[in-house]
């Protein structure tokens, strides 16, 4: 049953991107599908609010990474279940702000890359970086100063 719902998956996504059309003749069931692998919600959605919603973010989507099943986005090493990291923390859960990464790049892109990130982005003259990048999410943490 698994491996049966990762091949329709797949198949799913080699349709991408969809015509309104296209995505109105699928079922409820593949709508949802999709949905769930683009990290939309659609608990309690209509089908039109469904296709909708599919239609306007498979454009944000880099459809390679949504058709590479369970490689993490930064490293690239298969992991059998991959983590949900933000982006930016304050943001959305949209797949847009959403990494899948293996539990090592997780923490990693956490506690390292974001502050030298938001270092060398900073230095560079960028002025609205999150605040979530400043510091590693340990130092977060401890108390409110520095
Ligand atoms: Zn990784």
């Amino acid at each position: 049953m698994k491996r049966k719902e990762a091949s329709v998956k797949k198949n799913l996504l080699k349709g991408m991107p969809y015509t309104k059309a296209a995505l109105n003749e699928l079922k409820i069931v593949e709508l949802k599908m999709l949905a769930s692998v683009m990290s939309i919600d659609s608990w309690q959605k209509t089908k039109a609010e469904i296709v909708k919603l599919i239609f306007k973010e498979q454009h944000e989507l880099d459809l390679l990474d949504e058709r590479l099943d369970n490689f993490c986005e930064m490293c690239g090493n298969y992991v059998a279940i991959r983590q949900r990291a933000h982006i930016v923390s304050e943001g959305d859960n949209s797949r847009t702000n959403i990494l899948l990464l293996c539990p090592t790049c997780h923490l990693f892109f956490d506690t390292r890359l974001k502050p030298r990130l938001y270092k060398a982005l900073s230095k560079a003259g960028a002025k609205t970086l999150p605040a979530s990048w400043k510091k590693s999410i340990y130092l977060q943490g401890v108390g409110k100063t520095g």
